[in-house]
C-alpha cells in the first residue's frame, strides 16, 4: 500500500499535479485542488481542471501515518449515518485516489446530481 508522503494537502496537491485533464489533457493545477475537509489521516479533496473547468471530481486521500487500527477516533461532526459509512473502511490509501480516478472518469457529466447538495460554490 503506498502511503503519502508527509502526509499532508500539499503532498496530495503535488500528487495531482502530476495528473492530466481528460478533456484538455492539462495538468491540473494547485489552484484547481480544494481541500473541502480534514480528519485526523483523511483528507477529502476536489480536484477541478483550471484549464477547462472540467471536474476529475470528489477524492477522499488518506494521510497514512501509521494510525493505530485498533483506537479508532471518530471526526465528531460525523453523522451517524457517516460512521456507518465509513467507520468500518479500511485505511485509506492512493490507490484509492487511483480507483475514484478511473470510477469518477467513467461518470458521465451529470455525475454530480448523485452527491449530497451541500457547499456547492
Ligand atoms: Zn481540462
Amino acid at each position: 500500500m503506498r502511503q503519502v508522503p508527509g502526509g499532508s494537502f500539499q503532498a496530495i496537491q503535488e500528487y495531482f499535479q502530476q495528473k492530466s485533464c481528460r478533456y484538455c489533457s492539462n495538468l491540473f493545477s494547485a489552484e484547481g485542488i480544494k481541500l473541502l475537509r480534514e480528519e485526523p489521516g483523511v483528507f477529502v479533496v476536489r480536484v477541478t481542471c483550471q484549464c477547462c473547468g472540467h471536474p476529475l471530481g470528489v477524492a477522499i486521500v488518506g494521510a497514512a501515518n501509521n494510525q493505530s487500527k485498533k483506537e479508532k477516533k471518530l471526526p465528531p461532526e460525523w453523522t451517524r449515518k457517516d460512521a456507518n459509512r465509513l467507520s468500518s473502511l479500511p485505511p485509506i490509501s492512493f490507490d484509492d485516489v487511483l480507483a475514484a480516478h478511473e470510477f469518477f472518469s467513467q461518470l458521465d457529466a451529470g455525475w454530480q446530481r448523485h452527491l449530497p447538495q451541500q457547499n456547492q460554490a
